[in-house]
């Protein structure tokens, strides 16, 4: 056999789906689930492009092949016939990176350039932390082209350090096909410490190499600015308050005091760290920060006595799967309760849900529910959800969502 038969590449993997799959891509949705590959010419491998054909052979669209996931393909483009080249990748970095071009000033150094299926770059999370970059990935598709990313990264934002973090779900196969793990840096110094960044003036802390997510939810940052402007003179209860995001702002916007309830000692710490970090801040300095480590389900429920301006509640996802959707809807409900009943007269509450399996109505449906039958007269002030450098094209990326009750 001659040398370039021997390396001749293989054929491209083509796929025929089913014709709810073809419709469902048709419509924009960028997840093709395995069950929907009827046909396809050859086993492939992960981060291949493979192509996907409609009914009548046609281009249907083109995506990430993941063997590892349900989630098959992710698609990347649907329409023409496209090739993907170098100028290809580059411009859709450079369309990520133009959307977010008017919406932060100095004063907020920490923001996502890229997020996942929303920006075109599906299972890809892309977070600025001042002059650190995380780039988190949720699928093993990514690691065979995380050269080409990363220099793609360097050259068009220029970090000084790149650090690397993948979904848990990911980590074994990374490791052992890839040679790659959770919190390594790609590019730039090692880390000691947490790196230090700008949220609208605050400085905080964030431990991207370990911390849940990239370090910091960032999701949260316009909630956290509407809770500044409630908590003029008040006692503020921050439920769920990992490194103290909401506390910061609340004590910012004058708080009398600021109480962080959560289940570990480490992010209580940071919250802490993060105080400290922003004592020069005349309210911040004069505002009373107190710390509670429990379980605030218990909590909420057994210290009911009506003292909070201003409860927040912000727990982590309550339903990973769909099989938990219904319990995490009467979770919801019962946490709302709780919070209202640790509410004063006329105080206001700041329910959030980042469970992408319970809808907004469903979620929302719980909390009126609640304030309905706490037997208060209440007012719902407003609903909101991500920030705006967190895009949603896709009804699976609407999962944060926030309702603010006066009770
Ligand atoms: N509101 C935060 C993010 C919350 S993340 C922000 O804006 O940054 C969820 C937090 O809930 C984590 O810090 C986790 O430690 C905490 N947590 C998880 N289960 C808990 C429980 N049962 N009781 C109290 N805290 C809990």
């Amino acid at each position: 056999m001659s040398e370039s038969r021997a390396h001749k590449s293989p054929p491209s993997l083509r796929l025929r789906v089913t014709a709810a799959a073809e419709s469902i891509v048709r419509s924009g949705h960028p997840w093709l689930f395995a069950e929907s590959i009827r046909e396809q010419n050859r086993a492939g491998e992960p981060g291949e492009l493979a192509v996907i054909y409609d009914r009548n052979d046609k281009f249907l669209a083109i995506g990430l092949y993941d063997p590892e996931s349900p989630i098959r393909v992710r698609i990347l483009h649907t329409g023409k016939p496209e090739t993907l080249n170098r100028e290809w990748w580059s411009a859709r970095l450079a369309q990520a990176i133009a959307r977010r071009k008017d919406l932060f000033d100095g004063q907020t150094t920490s923001y996502r350039w890229i997020n996942g299926e929303s920006d075109g770059w599906p299972g890809l999370v892309l977070d600025r932390y001042d002059t650190t970059l995380v780039l988190k990935l949720y699928t093993v598709a990514w690691l065979p082209r995380l050269n080409q990313t990363v220099e793609l990264i360097e050259q068009q934002l220029k970090p000084e350090r790149l650090v690397l973090r993948l979904s848990r779900n990911i980590q074994s196969v990374a490791r052992a096909k890839f040679d790659q793990s959770d919190g390594v840096i790609l590019r730039g110094k090692p880390l000691s410490e947490p790196v230090i960044f700008l949220e609208t003036g605050l400085n905080f802390e964030a431990d991207v190499l370990r911390g849940q997510k990239t370090g910091f939810f960032l999701d949260q940052r316009e909630n956290r600015r509407r809770a500044e402007t409630l908590a003029a003179g008040g006692n503020v209860l921050n439920a769920f308050s990992f490194s103290g995001g909401f506390s910061l702002y609340a004590a910012r916007g004058g708080a009398r005091s600021v109480t962080d309830l959560d289940i570990s000692a480490h992010p209580l710490k940071s919250a802490r760290k993060n105080f400290e970090l922003n004592q020069s801040h005349p309210a911040i300095g004069a505002c009373r920060h107190e710390q509670v480590q429990a379980d605030a389900f218990e909590w909420l429920a057994q210290t009911a006595n009506p003292k909070f301006d201003l409860v927040i509640l912000d727990p982590p996802s309550l339903a990973r799967r769909e099989s938990e959707r219904a319990g995490a809807i009467r979770a919801y409900g019962k946490l709302a309760a709780s919070g209202i009943a640790n509410l004063s007269p006329g105080g206001i509450l700041v329910a959030c849900s980042c469970s992408a399996h319970v809808t907004t109505e469903e979620f929302f449906g719980a909390v009126r529910t609640a304030a309905n039958e706490s037997g208060r007269k209440y007012k719902e002030m407003q609903t909101t959800a991500h920030a705006p450098d967190h895009p949603a094209a896709f009804p699976e990326a609407h999962y944060l969502k926030a309702i603010f009750l006066q009770c």
